[in-house]
């Protein structure tokens, strides 16, 4: 069968760039991934993701849908070195309930570095033949007329014209620039800023290490706090690849950012108050360089809002909406919209063959609720840090610091059932839809048990 399209470009060869690219192959004879950096072969660290240093948990809805539009994604990884988890038994997780647990269960995790993951992806969609990247080269515009997107501007001054492209550089995407460049209005912009920071560090453990548990994940924060300092602060660590390359990541907000120097992480980390964790600190080196992150904003353009815009023309991942990287969502979200994209494509050219307009609104409209839902749930409990800003449009709003009484009794209420425990996991790593957790069998059950769940919010 000869493809409809001749080619469609993507901006970007990074996660949401390769899944777009696995999600649109069938129906081009070319997908063409531009990225202005150079991808490696191997999974090393590169500067056109400087996030790459830093942890990244990928929520188990995001590792299927991966598998879904790049099958054999997940055993690649593993093979490449990724850690295989058990959710509930391998993962020591205190939070303002409490420890979470610990038990055997059905639900994995694949834990890896975040170049990993990337080689993973890109590996498997090099399988796609028509699917290329051509690396080292930067998009600078939009080429368009007529109503319709017709290819991209290139930093040394080409163009490459394309049936779709997609925008999927990032956080820094420069998109609502290019769409005024051609005269369409930029999408109104919505930034969440809890000022949250973060050092990183990958660490060697002793051979054959155990200290019971192979990934720990410490937010007690605010009220649930163990000390007063903790009250700003959280941490991860867990394996990454093999069995003894482990990343460690501190987290601090409102501004208390973590340090930089061996030493003073260290003492960050230990004002936490948790034994296990000093215990386990103290059996780890430090022997690589401590990366730190500053701009964690959330930042939703509202693309599916826009009342008017080019056909041709889309944006996918983090040019999308960029997330507060502490709730653990992009690559999640980036890989749930790429899915939505194969379906709407096909749903597209199966009532309009040979047409695609109309395609950008559809992929929106799709998306959108996956991407508010995202950004509802990370706002809620960002409202709640001390010095959070909000604006639309650049214009400062009132944070709606709503109560966290019912969602901590929610989770309170969750951990005292095996069962019930992992299909609220399975929720938060959006494998499940949410409205379980609103369903009159939930809500009565943990009124039911109002002051007996509310004694639980203390984390010992
Ligand atoms: C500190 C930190 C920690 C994070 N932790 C997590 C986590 O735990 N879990 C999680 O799911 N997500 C996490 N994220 C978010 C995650 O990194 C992103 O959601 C994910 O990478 C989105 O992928 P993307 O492809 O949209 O963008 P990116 O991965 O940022 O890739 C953008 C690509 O576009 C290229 N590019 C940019 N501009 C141009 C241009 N003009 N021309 C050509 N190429 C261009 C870049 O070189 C890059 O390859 C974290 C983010 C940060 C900042």
């Amino acid at each position: 069968m000869t493809n409809p399209f001749d080619r469609a470009v993507i901006v970007g060869g990074s996660i949401g760039g390769t899944l777009a690219a696995a999600a649109v192959a069938p129906h081009f004879a070319e997908v063409v991934l531009l990225d202005k950096d150079h991808l490696p072969d191997e999974a090393v660290f590169r500067k056109g993701v400087p996030q790459g240093a830093h942890f990244h948990a990928l929520l188990a809805a995001g590792r299927q849908a991966m598998d879904e539009l790049l099958p054999g994604f997940a055993e690649h990884a593993f093979e490449l070195g990724a850690a295989r988890l058990d959710s509930a038994l391998d993962v020591m997780r205190l939070d303002r309930v409490g420890w979470s647990p610990r038990f055997e269960s059905t639900l994995e995790f694949l834990m890896a570095s975040r170049p990993l993951i990337e080689k993973a992806l890109r590996d498997q969609a090099h399988q796609l033949a028509n699917v290329r990247y051509d690396s080292g080269v930067e998009v600078a515009g939009l080429v368009g007329a007529d109503g319709r997107v017709t290819g991209v501007r290139l930093a040394d001054g080409r163009n490459i014209e394309a049936d779709l492209v997609i925008d999927a550089s990032g956080r820094f995407s420069q998109a609502p620039e290019w769409l005024q460049e051609l005269g369409y209005p930029a999408p109104s912009e919505e930034v969440v800023n809890a000022h949250w920071g973060y050092s990183s560090t990958f660490l060697r453990v002793p051979e054959n290490w155990d200290p019971g548990f192979r990934a720990l994940a410490v937010t007690p924060f605010g009220e649930g706090a163990l000390t007063p300092e903790a009250a700003s602060r959280a941490m991860a660590m867990w394996v990454v690849e093999g069995d003894r390359r482990w990343i460690l990541t501190a987290q601090g907000s409102g501004g208390d950012h973590p340090p930089r120097t061996e030493e003073k992480l260290r003492e960050f980390i230990s004002s936490i108050g948790v034994p296990e964790l000093d215990k386990a600190l103290a059996e780890v080196e430090f022997p690589e360089k401590i990366s730190m992150w500053r701009d964690t904003r959330s930042r939703l353009r509202d693309f599916a809002g826009q009342p008017d815009r080019p056909e041709g023309f889309f944006a996918i991942g983090d040019a999308w909406m960029g997330f507060n990287p502490v709730y653990g969502q992009g690559m999640t979200a980036a890989a749930l919209e790429a899915r939505d994209l194969r379906s709407v494509i096909e749903e597209q050219l199966t009532e309009h063959p040979k047409d695609l307009t109309g395609l950008a609104g559809r992929f929106y409209a799709k998306a959108d609720a996956l991407i508010k839902y995202c950004w509802n749930s990370s706002n809620t409990l960002d409202h709640r840090i001390p010095g959070v800003d909000y604006t639309v449009d650049g214009e400062p709003r009132t944070v709606d610091a709503s109560s966290s009484e019912f969602s901590d009794r929610l989770a309170a209420y969750m951990g005292l059932d095996p069962d019930r425990y992992i299909k609220y996991r399975e929720t938060t790593q959006l494998l499940r839809s949410p409205e379980w957790l609103g369903s009159d069998e939930v809500v009565s059950a943990v009124k039911a048990h109002w002051d007996e769940l509310g004694r639980a919010i203390v984390p010992r």
